[in-house]
């Protein structure tokens, strides 16, 4: 039988009684009427602590959707990405510890619903994009020290109990100029942009989520280990805060879930195949004729082969970082039980608090590379990792000539032992920062009121040496516009 044959009760007419065995359907009237009481129900009171099906509210979750590059301009295959920054974002953009704020770009407002939404190529989407990146640079290192059960909030090197100053952004602050850096003094990052010779477009750096990022790792090392930065440190000291700067970058892409699936789609999940992820800062490489970025990752340079140069240096470490990701991964790979995206952003995360955390535990001045390596290795076996890992570590490090192993790499790694260096920088060697980025090579971070010291002192020499003593109160020398003019008015 149909069940629309059966009489239901209706308000206006009960009908006949129905069988004691027949349960009645509501008819459509009597649905009606429900439906209206209920739309009229006043809420009841709050359901007790008694009632433990009580739903608890959710926090108000704060956070600004923003649109950016995901690699730069140059990368078309992956594009742009929307992102959600989780916390408060306020117009600039800006947050409690990082601000926007080129004077050559009008403060961009969130829209109706909070978000930082532009136009790619406009001064509104460059600071939008450069914030970002900072952002998620910064967050990705705090959650990294978090769930090791380190909460510091990773000050930047001016921060105290007096001065919680944020990090300036300015992604238009070196125009025509083919470099960026992070200003300690200035509390800033800056960014440049330029023609190619050549080329009718510009590039701007503050577009590459390669260049940002690495600036910004440059400015969280430095909030860790102030000393490292100056570049009296013998060059391994150097080679590892351009080392950071690369790998924040190679970091930050595999914190990213959608970029870890555009590296497996483009390797076949073979990481030593050509890939974005191992080519740093690819449009300003191209803007310099480099096809593989401004710097490769994925290169087998040695100690031997870097010398004293810093910029060179720096892609040993980072090339022996980039192998054991590589190999960790293929440890870690299960892919009858795992997405390889997932295992590779698993192990990208595993990695990079590694690496943050053996820098931390490395010396506060002149560390080595075999420090930190030391380091990376009795960390791994407190993890409780598979000596796998320690292999892994030991072996890519060795090849490079940074540590040397007393046995061979197929022998497992004995957890008590602290391994000798390989080649070693030279006794009294000089950094050679040509090459790096512009952070390296920013006078700040070289002492030069010392330099200048020494030369006024050779010049009084001279002229005590030559008869020239001069009046007997001789005023006092005037370092006038010189940042760190005390030390030479003391003379
Ligand atoms: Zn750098």
């Amino acid at each position: 039988m149909d069940s629309r044959d059966i009489p239901g009760p209706s308000l206006a007419d009960p009908g006949p009684a129905a069988p004691v065995s027949y349960v009645p359907t509501p008819s459509a009237a009597y649905r009606a009427h429900r439906k209206a009481a209920q739309l009229l129900d006043e809420p009841g009171p709050p359901r007790g602590a008694e009632q433990p099906s009580t739903p608890v509210p959710l926090p108000f979750a704060f956070g600004a959707r923003v649109l950016m590059w995901k690699q730069d301009p140059s990368v078309a295959e992956i594009g742009t990405r929307k992102a959600f920054l989780p916390g408060i974002v306020l117009d600039g953009p800006r947050d409690a510890r990082i601000v926007s704020g080129d004077p050559g770009i009008a403060p961009v407002s969130p829209n109706a619903f909070g978000d930082f939404i532009t136009a790619p190529d406009t001064p509104q989407f460059d600071a939008v994009h450069t914030f970002a990146v900072v952002r998620q640079t910064l967050t990705m290192y705090q959650r990294a020290l978090s769930k090791v059960g380190d909460d510091m909030p990773l000050p930047w090197q001016w921060n105290s109990s007096v001065d919680t100053a944020p990090l300036q952004v300015y992604p238009y602050g070196l125009p025509n100029t083919m470099n960026a850096f992070y200003s300690r003094s200035q509390c800033c990052l800056k960014f440049g942009d330029f023609v190619p010779s050549g080329q009718a477009e510009r590039v701007f750096t503050c577009r590459s989520f390669d260049i940002v990022s690495h600036e910004t790792g440059h400015a969280v090392l430095d909030g860790l280990k102030p000393a490292w930065l100056n570049a009296d440190n013998p060059p391994q000291t150097g080679g590892l805060h351009e080392a950071f700067g690369d790998l924040t970058a190679i970091f930050l892409a595999l914190s990213q879930l959608d970029q870890c699936e555009a590296i497996i789609a483009q390797t076949k999940a073979r990481l030593h195949d050509k890939t974005f992820l191992a080519d740093i800062a690819e449009q300003f490489g191209l803007a310099l004729g480099a096809s593989t970025g401004l710097r490769n990752a994925d290169n087998d340079l040695t100690l031997t082969d870097a010398g004293s140069e810093v910029h060179a240096l720096s892609q040993v470490f980072t090339g022996a970082v980039y192998d054991i990701l590589a190999d960790l991964f293929a440890l870690e790979r299960d892919p009858a039980l795992l997405d390889d995206a997932m295992v590779l952003h698993d192990v990208g995360a595993y990695l990079r608090a590694l690496v943050l955390r053996a820098l931390v535990a490395a010396p506060d001045s002149a560390p080595t590379y075999a420090d930190v390596v030391n380091q990376m290795l009795r960390l791994t076996a407190e993890d409780g990792k598979p000596v796998t890992y320690r292999n892994a570590i030991r072996n890519r490090f060795a090849v490079r000539e940074v540590v040397e192993s007393p046995v061979p790499p197929t022998e497992d790694h004995d957890a008590r032992l602290v391994l000798e260096p390989g080649v070693r920088d030279r006794p009294g060697a000089v950094q050679d920062r040509r090459a790096c980025c512009g952070t390296m090579n920013l006078a700040e971070y070289y002492d030069v009121a010392h330099v200048l010291d020494g030369e006024a002192q050779a010049l009084a020499r001279w002229c005590a040496e030559h008869g020239r003593t001069g009046p007997a109160a001789a005023p006092e020398p005037v370092a006038d516009g010189w940042p760190q003019g005390e030390s030479l008015r003391r003379r």
